[in-house]
């Protein structure tokens, strides 16, 4: 049974990091699907309903972003803490790299997820079943392909909303493992983009190291007031009432 908080609609678990491994583990056995919302991608969902409701079709939903938990706070159901989902990618391809599981890296510009795999295999030390760019027209050659490797770990890194919606429609037709929508995770695992400093992370301002970085986020940014004002006045309830 899932301890969940509604943020805007969206039912996002209320577990530590370790916890999230744990269950993250199991998926790689009985299969599962999980991603890893920031206010920007809740502000989506809250938009679209049929995103929202996509998202609320994972098997688990971690607080990527520190304005969810912030958000979870003023919900009064606190989750206990933020679930970066490059850490969680991070633990697991450890934990696979010592029980012997493999990974498939599905997204990046062309050469990047390889990049990421070569990375992974000498960083991590994971047996890489496969990786592909995320930039097909069809992608029905990639379900195959995914197919005949049987990865126990599949990342989608195509973005949001594009990686979620994928995951959705061709959940069934791929193999019993472990999906996690990773976003630009790839780009981390290959060594192009850097994390922000742990500074950062600790004072909860990744958002504004990225903002830095990458200055082109600012429109995309400008969700994360907007967040804070919808979960203020409208908290649990489900969007709907605005246009994707
Ligand atoms: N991407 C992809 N196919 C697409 C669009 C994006 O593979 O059609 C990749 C893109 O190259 C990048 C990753 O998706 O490596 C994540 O993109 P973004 O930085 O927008 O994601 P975020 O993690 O910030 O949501």
């Amino acid at each position: 049974m899932r301890d969940t908080v509604s943020v805007l609609g969206i039912n996002v678990d209320r577990c530590t990091m370790a916890q999230a491994e744990e269950r993250a583990w199991n998926m790689t056995e009985n299969g599962g699907v999980i991603y890893t919302p920031n206010p920007e991608i809740i502000m989506a969902a809250y938009r679209n309903p049929g995103y929202g409701a996509i998202l609320n079709r994972a098997d688990m939903v971690v607080p990527d972003g520190i304005g969810v938990v912030i958000a979870s706070k003023m919900l009064k159901k606190p989750v206990p803490e933020r679930v970066a989902g490059y850490d969680l990618v991070c633990r697991v391809l450890k934990k696979a790299a010592d029980e012997g599981k493999s990974v498939y890296i599905f997204g990046g510009k062309r050469g990047v997820s390889e990049q990421a795999a070569e990375k992974i295999k000498s960083d991590y030390g994971t047996k890489i079943a496969g990786f592909e760019h995320g930039y097909h027209k069809d992608t029905a050659p990639v379900v195959s392909d995914i197919c005949e490797k049987s990865p126990d770990i599949l990342l989608v890194c195509l973005g949001a909303p594009y990686q979620e919606k994928w995951i959705d429609a061709n959940r069934r037709d791929l193999p019993k493992c472990l999906i996690i929508g990773a976003g630009g995770s790839v780009d981390v695992l290959a060594g192009n983009t850097k994390r922000a400093p742990e500074f950062f992370i600790k004072l909860g301002l990744e958002w504004f190291y990225r903002l830095i970085c990458q200055p082109s986020r600012f429109i995309r940014m400008l969700d994360l007031p907007k967040f804070a004002l919808t979960v203020f006045f409208k908290g649990q309830r489900q969007g709907g009432n605005e246009n994707a």
